[in-house]
Order: C-alpha cells, then sequence, then structure tokens
C-alpha cells in the first residue's frame, strides 16, 4: 500500500524532533523527509542528512523549478520539503514524515487531501519557555520570538487533523503511532491503492 503523507507541526521548541526521532527509532516504516534550507547548519548537522543547506540562489531556483512541496519563510529563513523524495517513498510504501512550520503545514494540508495532519502542543506555555531555555540553541532574544510566533502558531491548531499535547513523551509517541495506525486501517486508502480485500470465491 503507499505510505502515509504524514505532516507535523508545532511551535519550536515543543519537541517535534525529540518526539519524530523516537517514533523514527521505533518504526523502520517510517522516513523522515530531509527539509532544504538557507540556514546556516548548527554543530553536529549534515549536509543531505538533517537538512539540505543550500544559498539562497539556488533555494529561488528551486522555488521556480517547483521543486517543493511547500516552503515558507521561517524566522528569516527558507525552508522546504523536497516534492520527489516525497513521492518516491510514498509510491515505495514509506510513510514519509514531515516536520514544517505551520504555514507549511497548512500548504501540504490545502494542497494535499491526502495528507494526515498532527499538531503538537506544549502542556502551556512556561513548559514551551522551560524546554526552549534548557535546549540552548537559541539566544535569549530569539526565544523571545520563538514564543511570540508560538502564540499565533497555536490558534492555527483547528486547521490540523489531530492534537497531541506532548507532555509525557513517550506517552506522545503512542499516540502518534496510533495515529498511523488508524490511517493505515482506513478502507477508503486501502481502495485507492488497489488493496482492498475482495472476498471472492
Ligand atoms: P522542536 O523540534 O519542536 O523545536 P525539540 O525536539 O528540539 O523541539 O525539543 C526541545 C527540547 O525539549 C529538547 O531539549 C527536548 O529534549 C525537550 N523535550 C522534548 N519533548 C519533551 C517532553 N515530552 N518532556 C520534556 N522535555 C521534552
Ligand atoms: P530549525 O531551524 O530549528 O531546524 O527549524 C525551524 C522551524 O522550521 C521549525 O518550526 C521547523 O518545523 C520548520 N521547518 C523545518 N523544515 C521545514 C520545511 O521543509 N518547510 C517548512 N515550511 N518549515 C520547516
Amino acid at each position: 500500500m503507499r505510505g502515509l503523507l504524514l505532516v507535523v507541526s508545532g511551535p519550536s521548541g515543543v519537541g517535534k524532533g525529540t518526539l519524530l526521532n523516537l517514533l523514527l527509532s521505533h518504526r523502520d516504516d517510517c522516513v523522515f523527509s530531509v527539509s532544504a534550507t538557507t540556514r546556516p547548519p548548527r554543530p553536529g548537522e549534515e549536509d543531505k542528512v538533517h537538512y539540505y543547506f543550500l544559498d539562497g540562489e539556488t533555494f529561488s531556483q528551486w522555488v521556480e523549478e517547483e521543486r517543493f512541496l511547500e516552503w515558507n519563510k521561517v524566522f528569516d529563513r527558507f525552508y522546504g520539503t523536497p516534492l520527489e523524495p516525497v513521492e518516491e517513498h510514498l509510491r515505495a510504501g514509506k510513510h514519509v514524515v514531515l516536520d514544517v512550520d505551520v504555514q507549511g503545514g497548512v500548504q501540504v494540508i490545502d494542497n494535499r487531501p491526502d495528507a494526515v495532519s498532527v499538531f503538537v502542543a506544549p502542556p502551556d506555555l512556561a513548559t514551551l519557555r522551560t524546554r526552549l531555555t534548557k535546549r540552548g540553541t537559541e539566544p535569549p532574544d530569539e526565544i523571545a520570538l520563538r514564543l511570540l510566533t508560538a502564540k499565533s502558531e497555536l490558534k492555527s491548531m483547528s486547521r490540523y487533523q489531530y492534537l497531541l499535547v506532548n507532555d509525557d513523551l513517550e506517552e506522545t509517541r503512542a499516540q502518534l503511532n496510533a495515529i498511523i495506525e488508524a490511517e493505515t486501517c482506513r478502507i477508503s486508502r486501502m481502495a485507492a491503492s488497489g488493496q482492498l480485500p475482495t472476498f471472492e470465491t
């Protein structure tokens, strides 16, 4: 059966990366969609593994060539989901997991009725602040911007099909796993892939 296109969004620092790494370590039928970005790599990040690190000119060229499923400017840098690898994995029956910002996620929701959309929210804003601060990857002014952005992003959660409140990580993983299991049992998906049993004698 064709794989699921799984769009996961939520405020920066809510735990999307941690959650998706954990999910992927438990399931070999899921692959992570490697995004392209114009932001510089963080220590330990590898080109083509964590992101395709592109310069602005190359990113614009990819946009013109319609190589993105969606793209958006996030915190002053460009980010986009390359379409071709997504389609290849889906055809191969893999579930493709996208970690994209809310505006990018809404583009996918609007353009791809087959997508399964999941919004990850923090238990509360104080917890989100603590997680961002503890992660320590952004300076205080950047953390303030991410918290401000979070408030408007949280208003878009109703555009998504599923909500996960990421309090206990293992519980959230189990819920995300359950969403995948339920979606693969949808009769409409089996029929679309020509995999609905006929029970003919
Ligand atoms: P995002 O990818 O959404 O920006 P991260 O995955 O980088 O967020 O998580 C931000 C921080 O919060 C990390 O330090 C991570 O270890 C921590 N974290 C993630 N999920 C949880 C959780 N359920 N409980 C406590 N801390 C968490
Ligand atoms: P970071 O720079 O911390 O890795 O990611 C910053 C933000 O960019 C996160 O909210 C993440 O979800 C988002 N993001 C990562 N890749 C993509 C992408 O391909 N498209 C869009 N629209 N957002 C992305």
